[in-house]
Order: structure tokens, then sequence, then C-alpha cells
């Protein structure tokens, strides 16, 4: 789950709240590259007695994709991540003065104070903050529109970015005692055959796990990438990726289980303190 801390909507202790109104057994706070909101969360969860995981999601360029990496278990004080987390987010300023000058290219001006709008936390202004605001500006319907139209990979408001490397990204959540876990790769637009590098480069890394069951797979989805966790010998994961409720297709909770075959990626874990 995403909070104000990057792009979700709710601060982080309303996280956790939302997550124990839904009666989850267990949840990630997975923010983008910043770790800031963990503890609050966590104090949420304690007064709720919901199960919680301290995590982050890092943002990583392989080859010429971006992608996600979700750390599960992390400790958020360890020195390797912290200052991964901190490059990363130093680059996120000039990228968004960078997209708002595209914007402005386009003759929509004023995007950036809008995406400020939208942050509660300065330092990490993403693409959903911009999308927000152009959304609420009448620029496109909803976030699907305006990805399609502005945001997305190709399209006029898109800025390339250089993130971190794979192998820093996994080494940084292994040497914070967490385990990698591949986000939602059914987004990724990739053929086969470069899923296929991915996953086994992954596992070479260090990587633990491939997210099976999230909000935006299909059913296909599902099936593909549980066939991959068993073909590369990886655990699956399950979350919502919840940013808000206006913008997520289900709730914290609500998403089908793992398929029975496939071994969860928080089984036997040492950070899971049920
Ligand atoms: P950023 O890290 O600033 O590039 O923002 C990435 C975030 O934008 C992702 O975590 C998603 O929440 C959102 N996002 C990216 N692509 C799409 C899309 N096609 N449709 C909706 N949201 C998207
Ligand atoms: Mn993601």
């Amino acid at each position: 789950m995403h909070s104000n801390v990057s792009d979700g909507v709710l601060a982080p202790a309303a996280v956790a709240q939302l997550a124990a109104q839904q009666q989850v057994t267990a949840f990630a706070l997975t923010d983008h590259d910043d770790t800031s909101g963990l503890e609050a969360a966590q104090r949420c969860a304690r007064e709720h007695a919901v199960c919680f995981i301290p995590g982050v999601e890092i943002s990583v360029t392989w080859q010429t994709h971006t992608i996600h990496i979700v750390g599960l278990g992390i400790d958020p004080s360890e020195r390797q991540l912290t200052q991964g987390l901190a490059s990363i987010r130093s680059s996120r300023d000039a990228r968004a003065e960078r997209i708002a000058r595209k914007l402005t290219d386009l003759g929509i001006t004023g995007t950036l104070d809008g995406a400020r709008g939208y942050a509660a936390n300065p330092s990490m202004i993403g693409r959903t903050h911009f999308a927000r605001h152009l959304i609420k500006q009448g620029h496109a319907r909803d976030m699907n529109a305006v990805f399609d139209r502005y945001l997305g990979q190709g399209k006029p408001g898109y800025v390339a970015h250089q993130w971190a490397a794979l192998n820093d990204a996994v080494g940084w959540i292994r040497a914070a005692g967490g385990s990698a876990v591949l986000a939602h790769p059914g987004r990724y637009r990739m053929e086969r055959s470069a899923m296929r590098e991915l996953l086994r480069e992954f596992k070479q890394v260090g990587g633990e796990a491939v997210e099976v069951i999230t909000s935006n797979h299909s059913y296909n989805d599902s099936q593909l990438y549980a066939n991959y966790a068993r073909e590369f010998a990886l655990r699956a994961s399950r979350g919502s990726d919840f940013h808000a409720e206006d913008e997520s297709r289900s709730l914290p909770g609500d998403l089908p289980a793992l398929p029975s075959a496939l071994t969860p990626v928080w089984r036997e874990q040492p950070w899971l303190k049920l």
C-alpha cells in the first residue's frame, strides 16, 4: 500500500487504519523510494492489532524499462538502503521540472506548482501528482486516460529517467534484511523473452518473489506469473498496490488468494511478526 509519503493520498496512519477496517491479516506500506512513513504506520497498525510489514518500492531502470522492486521486511535505518533511496529521491525534482516543461510545450502551464499541491512530501514528486492535477484541470478524465495521453512512456509529457540498477536495488533490500519482490510484472510492456531474461537476472541477484495477485493484473496475468514463479523457483506475493479509494479497482484485502501451489513470500520469514 502507498501513503502520501509517496503518491498515495492517505497519511501513513490512515493507511494502517484502512487496512484494519478492511480486516486484513497483514499489510506492507511500500512507498516509492521513501521509508519515512513506516514508523507512523507501524504504530497505528499495532494499536489496531494488524500485522505490519515495513516495506518500500524501489524504482529501477532495467534495460530500457522502468520496473518496480518491492522490499518487504526491511530495516529502514540500514545505511546502504537509506543512501540508495536518498540518491533516487534526489533526482526526482529535476525530473519533475522536465515533465512540467514538456507539458508547457503542449500549452499546459503551471503543472509543477499544480503537482506540488498534491504532494505531501516535497522530495517525492511523481507522475501521479501531475496526473491528479491534470485530471482536476480537465485535461483527462481519469488516471488511465492521463497516462495514456500525456504521462505514459512515449507520450508527449514523458521524460526518460535513469533510476537505480536492478542489482543495487535488490542488494539494498537484502542488506536491510528484507525480501525483494518483482512488483506488478503484468504492467511492463515487454516480450516474453525479455520477461524471462528479467526473471533470470532478478533471481540471480537475489530476488525472492514475484507479485502474482495485484490489482492491475487480469486473471490471465495472474496465471502467467504463477507459471513464471514455478519456472524460476520464485515465491509469490499478493498486494493491492493501493493508492486512493477513488483510483483503485480493489480495496486492501479484497483480492483473491494466491494459488495454493505457490509459496507465499511471507511464509516463515524472520521479518514476519504475526
Ligand atoms: P513515477 O515513479 O513518478 O514514474 O510514478 C509511477 C506511478 O505512476 C506508478 O506507481 C503508478 O501508480 C502510476 N502509473 C504509472 N503508469 C500508469 C498508468 N499507465 N496508469 C495509471 N497509473 C500509472
Ligand atoms: Mn509500482
